[in-house]
């Protein structure tokens, strides 16, 4: 299970498309961050499953003390119940010191890092409160964030006003060295055809720009293409990796309060009723009314022919857009019916030149069992009489 503890409503940016409501002051203190931890612990023990932590806000490094006290009881906890307990952090990044560097390495603390591609695409919506970009300050700790971890993810929104930019700021996350890049829309944001039009523009020419990277052999991970296809070839169980609301995570309110998702924490006005709290557990009838409604058939949906590819698996994403758990919003719509024939035109070509890095990504199996073909070919002891020089 993946505990998502909100340790503030506050954060020092103010993004427009923030979906963790309004920046206020109330922090979580540490004895309700140590309970969390242990109601995680707690029901993950009952499971087998492995305990996920992740900190979250508004912005976490703001409680920075809070969650050092939370991880080292943690850790002391998940050692005494034999479970295993991983960290991780949803972080700005913009307060993250050489001295955080290294008590991160010291816990196993893994964090993804926001940044909306370069800086042109970057400060159009990711400011501070005074509404100055935020770039600068952030693109100097670059270095030292991919030396403390050269496999770091990092998340990217594309909006109406900064879609024009996207290829551009993908290629230079990619430049830079960060490999990893998880890329979404904003779903909430009105998108006209224009928009809608550009985003497809620009989502070829970041297809043009991973099939260059991978003639190449860099090794990248790019959810836009990367999923779809693991869908593709996968199938139902690729599905396996998509959000399950209240079941396989929950987020933790900095009040203790118990919610399904990250964006319904936002300001605990119980718009959407809390399903509990890290003192009582959940309260039953909630948690199973969310889960059913969660999975129940998405209203436009239908047979759609992309609907076994779709992201369209977001309940609390369609909630904060729609208003109803089972409404994907016209945008995210659009945007599946943009981004799928891409990936697969991107993918085809690959698939077609056997491209190296797609096929160990996506036919792993494939590609060891020719590795080992080969290797037997070259075995003197395996190969044929007329193949060796004797
Ligand atoms: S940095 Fe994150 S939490 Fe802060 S305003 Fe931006 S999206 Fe919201
Ligand atoms: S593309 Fe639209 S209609 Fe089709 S499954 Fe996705 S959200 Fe539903």
């Amino acid at each position: 299970m993946n505990g998502l503890i909100h340790l503030t409503h506050d954060c020092n940016l103010r993004c427009p498309y923030c979906f963790t409501g309004a920046k206020w002051k109330r922090e979580m203190d540490a004895d309700t961050g140590r309970k969390a931890a242990d109601f995680i612990l707690d029901q993950v023990a009952r499971t087998g499953e492995r305990a996920v932590l992740s900190f979250f806000g508004g912005e976490p490094m703001l409680c920075f003390d809070t969650m050092k006290a939370i991880v080292e009881h943690a850790e002391v906890e998940a050692r005494r119940r034999k479970l295993t307990c991983l960290f991780r952090m949803n972080t700005n990044g913009t307060l993250i010191t050489d001295e955080h560097l290294a008590w991160f390495e010291a816990h196993d603390l893994v964090f993804i890092l926001s940044v909306d591609g370069n800086q042109a695409m970057h400060d159009l919506d990711r400011v501070t409160a005074s509404g100055e970009g935020s770039f600068g300050e952030l693109e100097k700790r670059f270095p030292a964030f991919l030396e403390h971890n050269p496999a770091m993810m990092v998340s990217v929104v594309i909006t109406p006003r900064n879609v024009g930019h996207a290829a551009a700021g993908l290629r230079y996350l990619l430049d830079t060295g960060f490999k990893y890049l998880i890329v979404k829309p904003d779903v909430t944001a009105p998108w006209t055809r224009d928009a809608v039009a550009e985003l497809e523009r620009q989502y070829n020419l970041i297809g043009d720009d991973y099939v260059m990277r991978a003639r190449r052999g860099d090794e990248l991970y790019v959810n836009l293409f990367d999923d779809k296809w693991l869908q593709h070839t996968k199938g139902a169980e690729a599905m396996g990796i998509r959000c399950d609301v209240g079941s396989s995570q929950v987020s933790v309110a900095p009040s203790g309060k118990l919610y399904p998702c990250v964006r319904w924490v936002q300001e605990e006005q119980d718009t959407v009723p809390a399903l509990g709290d890290v003192w009582n557990g959940f309260t039953p009838d909630r948690l199973a009314a969310i889960v059913e409604a969660s999975h129940a058939p998405k209203t436009p949906c239908g047979d759609c022919a992309y609907s076994d590819r779709c992201a369209n698996e977001c309940a609390c994403e369609h909630y904060s857009a729609t208003g109803r758990i089972d409404t994907p919003s016209p945008a995210l719509c659009e945007h599946e019916r943009v981004i799928v024939p891409i990936a697969d035109r991107v993918g085809n070509q690959l698939w077609r030149e056997q491209n190296l890095v797609f096929l160990r990504k996506q036919y792993p199996d494939a590609v060891l069992a020719a590795r080992r073909a080969a290797s037997k070919a070259h075995d003197p002891s395996e190969a044929p009489e007329e193949r060796t020089n004797k």
